[in-house]
């Protein structure tokens, strides 16, 4: 490349000594007639590679966009299934869980207590004389009635793995895994004294105010038969509604260990 006396243009220079002639040829291309075909085909192809560029680009925000939809969606769909299997364990009148949350429960806390070898208890607990209640007061303040009760189970229990439970009417039901009888009684009877702290007026009941019986079941499980633990708190139960109503009856345990 030599700069042209001529022009004073960078030019390729070249030359040839003819064959027939005493002559020389000499031919000399400036740097732009040389690169500007060069910087067409590099422009264009510059100008493919941006396209391709902003359409991947576009592309993957799309995904992204899309992707991000997708995540919400199925959070929503997440958070409306644990609302929905919440609903489905839970008694509507009281907020307290009901009675598949307790049977739910019972068996995983009954294998847990095998596997353990550690005891389980189990209270039953039903109003007093609620039918005269009902017909004396009307069926909105027995709901009322029915709510309290249930708040007063609620608020005696304490430890996380403890469940109270709406069994059903005006019955309810506290599971407490490794809880010994002792602890069980103590637990019924803390309940049975909140009812009757609450002094909600009822002039059927020999109290003057509303009350509830209890029946307490302990043992080590030593079979599958986690509904036996459901069977002989209600035997229980029904003693203590046969031996006078406003008390707590434990049956006799049969687990040495309990
Ligand atoms: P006991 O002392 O032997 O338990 O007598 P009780 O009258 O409480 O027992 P009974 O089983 O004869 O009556 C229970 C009553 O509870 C009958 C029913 O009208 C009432 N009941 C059941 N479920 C509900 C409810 O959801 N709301 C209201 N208000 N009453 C209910
Ligand atoms: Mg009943
Ligand atoms: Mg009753």
């Amino acid at each position: 490349m030599i700069n042209s006396i001529i022009d004073g243009v960078d030019r390729l220079f070249g030359y040839s000594l003819l064959q027939k002639y005493p002559l020389v040829v000499a031919a000399a291309n400036s740097r732009e007639a040389i690169l500007s075909a060069w910087w067409a085909g590099t422009i264009k192809m510059g100008a493919m590679i941006g396209v391709v560029l902003v359409v991947n680009l576009l592309v993957g925000l799309l995904l992204i966009k899309q992707v991000r939809h997708g995540l919400t969606v199925e959070g929503d769909l997440k958070d409306a299934q644990a609302i929905l299997e919440k609903l489905v364990l839970q008694d509507a009148l009281t907020g307290l869980s009901n009675r598949r949350h307790l049977e739910k429960n019972l068996k995983l806390e009954w294998l847990r207590a095998i596997r353990h070898r550690s005891s389980i208890s189990l209270i039953m607990i039903d109003i007093d004389f609620f039918k005269s209640f009902n017909d004396q007061y009307g069926h909105i303040a027995g709901d009322h009635c029915i709510t309290s009760v249930g708040e007063a189970a609620r608020q005696s229990i304490n430890r996380p793995s403890d469940l109270a439970v709406r069994y059903g009417g005006e019955e309810f039901a506290i599971l407490l895994p490794d809880t010994k009888a002792g602890g069980a009684y103590k637990m019924a009877e803390k309940i049975r004294l909140a009812v009757m702290s609450l002094s909600i007026p009822h002039q059927e009941n020999p109290n003057g105010s509303v009350t509830v019986s209890l029946g307490v079941y302990t043992c080590v499980p030593d079979s599958s038969d986690y509904q036996f633990l459901m069977t002989q708190a209600d035997s229980a139960l029904y003693l203590a509604k046969r031996s006078g109503r406003n008390r707590t009856i434990a049956a006799v345990v049969t687990n040495s260990n309990s």
